[in-house]
Order: C-alpha cells, then sequence, then structure tokens
C-alpha cells in the first residue's frame, strides 16, 4: 500500500496542533506546571515546521530547507525544556537555541546547504541530541521523582533511537519525490510521520498523567501534613499508626504510645499572645522529633495534643524517651523556666493491644492520671484500667 505524503503531512499538522492546543490548555488549567506549556510549544512547532516543509517546490528553498528544520529543532529544543522544567531544573536559553544556531550558521556554508545527505545527518544529529538530554533530564533526577516517569523515559528513548537510526541509514531521500508518491521515501517518510504523531500523542499523555499524579501527591501530602507545625496531622497518624501496628505485631513487636499534651496552653495563649503560644507548639514538635527515631511516628492530633508511635519500645523504654521529652521542653529557652511543660501519658501494646484507638484511650486515662497528679510528668497506665497482664509501676517527672 503506497500512502499520500501530503495527506500525512495535512493530518500531522492537524494532530500537532490539536495536541498542542489540549496542552496549552491542560497548562492554563494548572498554569504552576509550566513543562506543560513548554509541551504545547513543542507540539505548535512542530505542526509550523511541518507547514513549512510541506511548502517545497511551492516558495524559496530557504523556507522549507532551512527554516523548516530550525523550526523542528525548536520543537526538539522545547521537548527537552518540558521534560528538564518537570524534573525542576530551569531551561537553558543557550540550550534551546542551540540546535536552530548551529543548523543556521552550517546552512551557510554552500557545500552544506546543498548536499542532502549532510544535511539529513547533521539535523538527526541534533535531534537525536535533544532526545539524549530529554533522557538525561529523567535519569538525572530518577531518585527524587516521585511520579511513574519510566513511560515517558520509554517513549523518549524510542523517539531518540529513531533518529539514531536515522543519522547512519537515511543518506538523503528525496522529499519532492516522495511528495509526488514515488521513490523510495514515501515509505520512509511515511513512518517518520507515523512516528511523530504516535510519540507527540504518547508523550502529551504520559506527560499529563505525570502532572496529575504529582498534583495528587501534593494534595495528599497537604491533607496529611499540620501546616503550623509541619508534622503529620491526625489524619495521617491514624493511617500510618493502624499500619505500624499491623507491622508490629505481625512481627510480635511491642509497640508503645506516647500522648502528650501541653499543660495550661490556655493560660499561656492568654498571657503571652496566640503567636508565642504557636511558637511554643512549633518548639515541641521539634523537640520530639528529635527525640524519636526514623522509625517512629509523630502526629499533632489535637490543639495542643501529640500523639508518638514508638516501633520496638516496651514500657521501660517509651516512659525513657517520655521523660526525655518532658525535661527537653520544659527546659527550652522560649520562656522563663516554669511556664512551658508538658504532661505525657504512656501505654504499650503488651497490656493495651495492637488496636490504636484502644491505645488512644487508654493512653488518655494516663494522661488524665498525669494532669490529677500535678503535670509536667509522665505517667503510666493504671493498674486497674490494664489488660490482665504484669503490673507495672508510675514513672512521674
Ligand atoms: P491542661 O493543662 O489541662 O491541658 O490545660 P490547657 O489550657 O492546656 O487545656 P485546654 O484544653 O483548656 O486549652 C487548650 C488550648 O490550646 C486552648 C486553645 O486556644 C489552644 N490551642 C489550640 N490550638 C492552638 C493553636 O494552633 N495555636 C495556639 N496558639 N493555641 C492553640
Ligand atoms: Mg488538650
Ligand atoms: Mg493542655
Amino acid at each position: 500500500m503506497v500512502l499520500h505524503i501530503t495527506t500525512l503531512l495535512i493530518v500531522s499538522v492537524f494532530v500537532f496542533c490539536l495536541m498542542g492546543l489540549l496542552t496549552g490548555h491542560a497548562w492554563l488549567r494548572e498554569t504552576r506546571e509550566r513543562s506543560l506549556a513548554y509541551l504545547g510549544a513543542m507540539m505548535l512547532l512542530a505542526a509550523l515546521g511541518v507547514v513549512l516543509i510541506g511548502l517545497r517546490g511551492k516558495v524559496y528553498d530557504v523556507i522549507p530547507v532551512v527554516l523548516a528544520n530550525v523550526v523542528l529543532l525548536l520543537s526538539a529544543a522545547m521537548n527537552w525544556t518540558a521534560m528538564r522544567v518537570f524534573v525542576g531544573r530551569s531551561p537553558s536559553v543557550p540550550g534551546i537555541f542551540a540546535g536552530a544556531g548551529i543548523w543556521l550558521v552550517l546552512c551557510l556554508i554552500p557545500a552544506f546547504h546543498e548536499s542532502t545527505p549532510a544535511r539529513v545527518s547533521v539535523y538527526s544529529v541534533l535531534a537525536l541530541g535533544y532526545g539524549l538530554l530529554t533522557a538525561l533530564e529523567f535519569w538525572r533526577s530518577r531518585n527524587h521523582l516521585e511520579v511513574a516517569y519510566m513511560p515517558a523515559l520509554i517513549l523518549t528513548l524510542l523517539h531518540t533511537g529513531f533518529y539514531g537510526a536515522r543519522s547512519i541509514s537515511d543518506q538523503g531521500f528525496s522529499m519532492d519525490e516522495a511528495l509526488q508518491g514515488s521513490g523510495p521515501g514515501v515509505c520512509f517518510f511515511s513512518f517518520m510521520l507515523f512516528e511523530s504523531m504516535l510519540y507527540v500523542i504518547g508523550i502529551a499523555y504520559v506527560t499529563l498523567a505525570m502532572v496529575k499524579e504529582r498534583a495528587e501527591l501534593k494534595f495528599k501530602a497537604a491533607a496529611f501534613c499540620d501546616p503550623l507545625t509541619g508534622i503529620g496531622n491526625r489524619r495521617a497518624f491514624m493511617f500510618h499508626g493502624e499500619q505500624m501496628l499491623v507491622d508490629g505485631k505481625r512481627r510480635g513487636e511491642p509497640v508503645a504510645l506516647l500522648l502528650c499534651d501541653l499543660d495550661h496552653f490556655k493560660r499561656l495563649n492568654d498571657t503571652f499572645g496566640h503567636q508565642m503560644g504557636d511558637q511554643a507548639l512549633i518548639a515541641f514538635s521539634q523537640v520530639v522529633v528529635d527525640s524519636l527515631r526514623p522509625q517512629d511516628l509523630l502526629g499533632r492530633i489535637g490543639g495542643e495534643e501529640f500523639a508518638c508511635l514508638l516501633m520496638n519500645a516496651d514500657e521501660h523504654t517509651a516512659v525513657e524517651v517520655a521523660e526525655r521529652i518532658r525535661q527537653a521542653f520544659a527546659q527550652l529557652p522560649l520562656l522563663e523556666p516554669g511556664l512551658l511543660s508538658v504532661s505525657i501519658g504512656v501505654v504499650t501494646t503488651h497490656e493495651s493491644g495492637y488496636e490504636l484507638s484502644h491505645l488512644l484511650s487508654q493512653a488518655d486515662e494516663a494522661l488524665y492520671d498525669a494532669k490529677d497528679n500535678g503535670r509536667n510528668r509522665v505517667e503510666t497506665l493504671p493498674r486497674v484500667s490494664r489488660f490482665p497482664g504484669p503490673a507495672m509501676g508510675v514513672s512521674a517527672g
């Protein structure tokens, strides 16, 4: 079957324009994702480049030979820039214009301008270079890219591989002949146009998927984060806490829960202002972060209430950690000594089981005891409240 190159050129222009406009629209809807703007520009420039190539034989050669390839190289540069911006780097202006600049300078040399094989090889090498740069952006950012970037990387490598093969195999098929439907170029240019269309559709789809995935991750992180202290909120604590307890139970390890409530916090707010109260909350969360191990979990589960789950920690260890937190907070130089204090209730899975809601209510009991017994202290669960098991003593500050 012989394909009609002019028809394919027209179809590809429409496909590139449509994809470019849709990607531009997505960028306008999600304006912070500048990579979509560059990707849209890449597609619109590709459409323009193909239009200029299609003018072959109808206008001066300088337009389809020189200008069309300048536009197509800028399009390839925009593709690279889109992915560069997506992974968090800023666009490289010299890099964007380097390919088109090299092309323009070489076109000033008559021997180059008149040699189709030389032009094809140089163009393919420049396009290959932009493709490799695009793939490199993903590769160098692979450790901090939290989205599924593999489809985009594979698509880019396939597209780049095509230009690599072209730089070796295409010794200058005649576009003029192909436009008239004859010569070996028909098959080649048909394949090239199909490949470009599939690439443009594919890269638009996978980029939008990556942008969407990243936006969802950001929303999820925001929904799990306490904006004042930067630590996890109640939702995050319950979500990760349940999982930690399942893991602890499966491994047969004890898990301890520390429930911390800052003392007389309303009074502190009323005396020193809400801003100072906020500073105390931030300082407290920092004290706890410094006292926990990476595998432990901390969350701000209420206004001035914090909860910590300590992995593989028995009551003795948990009380030690709680004491360290209590003392470190009391010694903070934020306010006069004696004004900052915290009461902490400690329970462990050994006597309260592995259900988070039950652990929290048991820790609340211990916390009440700490408040009743004068605040600024650490209390474990009263003996009568424990599940059947060994009775433990009370540790006070
Ligand atoms: P107790 O020692 O019995 O725990 O007394 P308390 O004053 O700490 O407890 P109470 O529950 O009476 O008051 C808690 C206060 O915490 C009231 C509320 O205004 C304050 N608070 C809650 N969230 C925030 C916050 O984000 N920033 C500030 N500055 N204060 C907060
Ligand atoms: Mg409270
Ligand atoms: Mg309180």
